[in-house]
């Protein structure tokens, strides 16, 4: 159907830039993610890795480029479409409701729910029942992928860091993404917490789900992608394997230039 050379790509980011006043965070930056893969995205703090999630999540405009998922142009849609079309995200700061428990935070981020509608609730009765047990059961399905089924009736503000990253994964999945951006999904995670995480990435992956993934531990970027672009001052310096990415002396020229990480 579609036969634009992007097509092989679930995400193809063209020259974006966006500007917050007079800094460019992001700078006519381009990147892809192939169907299947898991690519990773790199560069010191402050680099515009975060904007550069937000630009394709939608969250963020940005001031000028293009971003495409899954072979269709997404640059002009909200990010609730943006979902819609395949996209889910895991942000760098986790936001779960602190006072919902575990398992309510995953209800509430499946797609629009029959039950929302005041209308339904009293024509469709049986429909909004059966939708909210599926629901329920795919919540609790999903709380036990991610190793957080025996604190679903917990309120998620007791969850450690590592757990909140989870969960913010199990929530990611409840909309069924064909690619999930992650945000630092290591960061401040204890060792054995993120082997299950990597663990639970690499089983999506071998199901067929794509990933970007931003992160600092270079242990866990040589592991688990296939391609790695990497951005410094809001430009992409370069991208290839793990292994020549990180040996680019121009990445490390952007690492020692200042900005820390
Ligand atoms: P990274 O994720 O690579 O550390 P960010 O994308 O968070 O980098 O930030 C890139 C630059 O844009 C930084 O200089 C940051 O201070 C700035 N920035 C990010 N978000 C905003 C914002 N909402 N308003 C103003 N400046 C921002
Ligand atoms: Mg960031």
């Amino acid at each position: 159907m579609n036969n634009s050379p992007t097509s092989n790509n679930i995400i193809d980011v063209k020259n974006v830039s966006r500007r917050f006043g007079g800094l460019v965070a992001v700078d006519e930056a381009s990147l892809h993610v192939s169907r299947g893969s898991i690519t990773g995205l790199i560069g010191p703090n402050g680099a515009g890795k975060s904007t550069m999630f937000s630009l394709i999540a939608g969250s963020l405009s940005p001031t000028s480029g293009e971003v495409w998922i899954d072979g269709m142009p997404g640059h002009h849609k909200l990010a609730h479409r943006r979902i819609g079309m395949g996209l889910g995200r895991t942000f760098q700061i986790p936001r779960p409701f602190p006072e919902m428990t575990v398992l309510e935070n995953v209800m509430v981020a499946f797609p629009k729910q029959a039950g929302e509608a005041l209308l339904p609730n009293w024509l469709q009765w049986r429909r909004v029942a059966r939708e909210e047990r599926e629901n329920l059961d795919k919540a609790r399905d999903l709380l036990d992928f991610v190793a957080l089924l025996k604190l679903a009736d917990q309120p998620a503000r007791v969850l450690s860091g590592g757990q909140r990253k989870l969960l913010e994964l199990a929530r990611a999945l409840a909309a069924d993404p064909k690619v999930i951006l992650l945000d630092e999904p290591a960061a401040g995670v204890n060792p054995s917490l993120l082997e299950t995480i990597i663990a639970r990435i690499r089983e999506l992956n071998e199901q067929g789900m794509s990933f970007l993934l931003i992160e600092h531990n270079m242990d866990m970027v040589t592991r688990l992608c296939d391609r790695v672009f990497a951005m410094s001052r809001g430009q992409m310096l370069c991208s290839g394997t793990p292994g020549e990415v990180t040996s680019d002396p121009r990445l490390l020229e952007a690492y020692l230039g200042g900005a820390s990480c």
